[in-house]
């Protein structure tokens, strides 16, 4: 469901510009709030959330899934943990769907769905190990990255149950915003994906916002 926000950029707490092939990791307060931004469009930000308490409690696409009883994420989606709580709310999309089954771009998945020679390219789980072994003060290890939310890539469900990766939803400007229930880590690969057309094969980068509110 399209809806637009109040909040104005100038009055955020922090800023965070991410370039495609870097990663954002942080922490967000309860009752703070988190805008993701599309600065350039057609651009994919793979996502994984964390109870700051204890990390162990992380997002859960099937638990989110399930309690909506929809497989797209957009204003209104609780994003639920692997304990079945909410740990954060959309509030604001202007996109209008997110997905949350096309998981996140490996060295390893590039090679079988593309070719032996993409192992080398650069990829959105290489971006998280990165992120936890840069900051080991998160608490976070390998075990801990697991099923994501793709923030505004397009993987449409056929009739028959099929996932197709699709061009891109999203456009300059478009963003997905949403409300901490509980002390969280962000996680955020921006997409370097080359392969296929999440991101138009052109990564860009996305900018973070948080809010106190
Ligand atoms: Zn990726």
């Amino acid at each position: 469901m399209l809806t637009e926000s109040s909040r104005r950029a100038e009055n955020a707490l922090r800023r965070s510009v991410v370039t495609a092939g870097d990663y954002y990791i942080g922490n967000l307060d309860a009752g703070q709030v988190l805008r993701i931004l599309d600065l350039e469009g057609n651009q994919a930000a793979d996502t994984l959330f964390y109870s700051a308490v204890d990390p162990s409690e992380r997002y859960s696409a099937m638990d989110t899934i399930r309690e909506q009883g929809n497989i797209y994420l957009t204003t209104g989606s609780q994003l639920r943990s692997n304990a079945n709580r909410v740990m954060l709310e959309i509030v604001a999309d202007t996109c209008g769907r997110h997905d949350t089954l096309g998981g996140a771009c490996a060295t390893e998945s590039n090679t079988v769905r593309y070719a032996l020679e993409k192992r080398c390219m650069h990829a959105c789980r290489d971006s998280w190990m990165l992120a936890i072994a840069e900051h080991p003060e998160f608490g976070l290890s390998k075990r801990d990255i697991t099923h994501n939310i793709n923030f505004f890539m397009n993987v449409p469900v056929t009739g028959d149950g099929g996932l197709t990766f699709e061009d891109g939803i999203s456009a300059p400007g478009k963003y997905v915003e949403m409300r901490a229930a509980m002390d969280v880590i962000v996680l955020v690969s921006n997409c370097p994906q080359l392969n296929n057309p999440c991101n138009g094969y052109n990564p860009t980068p996305v900018e973070l916002l948080i809010w106190n509110d």
